[in-house]
């Protein structure tokens, strides 16, 4: 049978695994395997990937395409030079690179994938991530969620049955799931988070606080300089990776600008408790969706064996101090929190590839879908409602039948259309989207 390769196609980074000899293995190639999803055209109009187009990121902003996982599923135009491209022909540019990457390694053509979306996104987003491995040449096998893989590379070698609280906090995306791991089947009872929230989001907050100190110390106003920006951006990150193992750090970006001819060096201290300030009422949200969670999943914290790190931004201490308050038990990190995703959807490819039958992967809807209908008040016909069918944190697959009358009778024809809860807790029916219509 070819090979299927697993992929974690990442808001920051992406990587690629492959089942060898009983073992999982994230293609290197001359790096750590880590691959930053960054798109871009270099100064001949060729495509570039990975670091080459980070690194250029910098001083070609104009050329350079970041965090394309965020709008997938939309019908963005993305410009790059003279082109424009889709979301989804962006993401095939890192699909490619990676499948590069693994043909490389393997010495032979890959043409079948498994990869990992976060458990928040839609059926678009999905559909939508599928588009993209069939233009980069790979034919998606199955799709996983993030968490779900994440357990499965927990869970490999340990027989006991667990139940597991995966936090996954990555650069663009939050995800909390509660899993159950039992005889071997992996089973997700609760899932939700924030498509719009990650380390991006930190980044931006030092950034802001950079700008605010160029202002006083200054007197000058660089949010419209894009080349400016970029650099405090790049500065930025590496002060809040530099804060999760250091209490202090100094932020200098030498010949930043010019004010009336003058030179400006940028030299700004930052606390890693300052650091902190600025993102807790984004932790605190994380944390909210992990009591949600809990919830959802009919369950009090004491009934978590294991909480599990996933994410980048999951290094960040604050984070793993909040979990233990809240559960009494340090979280686990021990696996990579960068490759751990990488990892479960290389497992989850050799069992596609029928090499590794030890379990088998339960997943659920974190959206309800339903259809609408006209109800009747006194014998009248009252107005359209949506009718849940499949509720959230249903284990998918799933079907539902349910039983609905036609309006007139020798009536003909019934337009079905189904919706899909625009956010997983829709506090208002207008948070329908309509998926299809038949
Ligand atoms: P991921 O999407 O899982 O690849 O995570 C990428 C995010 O993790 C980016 O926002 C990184 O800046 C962030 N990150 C990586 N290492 C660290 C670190 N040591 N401390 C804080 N954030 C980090």
């Amino acid at each position: 049978m070819a090979t299927i390769v697993g992929i974690d196609l990442g808001t920051t980074n992406s990587e690629v695994a492959v089942y060898d000899n009983g073992k999982i293995e994230i293609i290197t190639d001359d790096d750590n395997g880590i691959v930053p999803s960054v798109v871009g055209l270099d100064e001949n109009g060729t495509v570039i990937v990975g670091r080459q187009a980070m690194n250029q990121a910098l001083v070609a902003p104009e050329r350079t395409v970041l965090s394309i996982k965020r709008r997938m599923g939309s019908d963005a135009v993305i410009e790059l030079g003279e082109n424009t491209f889709s979301p989804q022909e962006i993401s095939a540019f890192v699909l490619k690179s990676l499948k590069q990457r693994a043909e490389k390694h393997l010495g032979r053509p890959v043409t079948r994938a498994v990869i990992t979306v976060p458990a928040y996104f839609t059926d678009v987003q999905r559909q939508a991530t599928r588009e993209a491995g069939q233009i980069a040449g790979l034919d998606v096998v199955r799709i996983i969620n993030e968490p779900t893989a994440a357990a499965l590379t927990y869970e490999r070698g340990n027989t006991q049955t667990r139940q597991l609280l995966v936090y996954d906090l990555g650069g663009g995306t939050f995800d909390v799931s509660i899993v159950k791991i039992e005889n071997g089947v992996v089973e997700v009872l609760a899932s939700t988070g924030d498509n719009k929230l990650g380390g991006d989001d930190f980044d931006k907050k030092i950034v802001a606080e950079l700008v605010t100190h160029l202002k006083n110390k200054y007197g000058i106003d660089v949010s419209g300089d894009r080349f400016v920006m970029a650099r405090l951006l790049r500065v930025a990150e590496s002060a809040k990776c530099v804060l999760s193992t250091e209490p202090y750090t100094r932020i200098e970006e030498d010949h930043l600008t010019q004010k009336n001819g003058q030179v400006i060096h940028l030299s700004m201290e930052l606390s890693r408790s300052h650091f902190e300030s600025l993102i807790e009422a984004d932790l605190s949200r994380t944390m909210q969706a992990v009591t949600r969670a809990l919830k959802d999943a009919d369950m009090l914290p004491g009934a978590i064996d294991q909480i599990i790190l996933v994410g980048g931004s999951t290094r960040i201490p604050r984070i793993a101090q909040l979990l233990e308050e809240k559960f009494g038990t340090p979280p686990h990190g021990e696996i990579d929190p960068d490759l751990c995703v990488a990892m479960g959807a290389g497992i989850q490819s050799a069992r596609e590839m029928g090499l590794d039958h030890a379990s088998v992967l339960v997943d659920i809807t974190p959206y309800t879908f339903g259809t609408s209908a006209i109800g009747e008040i006194n014998g009248e016909p009252s107005m359209s409602q949506f009718v849940p069918l499949i509720r959230r944190n249903t284990k998918l697959p799933a079907s539902r039948s349910e039983v609905f009358y036609t309006l007139y009778d020798n009536q003909e024809a019934v337009d079905v259309t189904v919706y899909q809860a625009k956010s997983p807790t829709p506090p208002t029916t207008s948070f329908w989207a309509n998926i299809c219509s038949t």
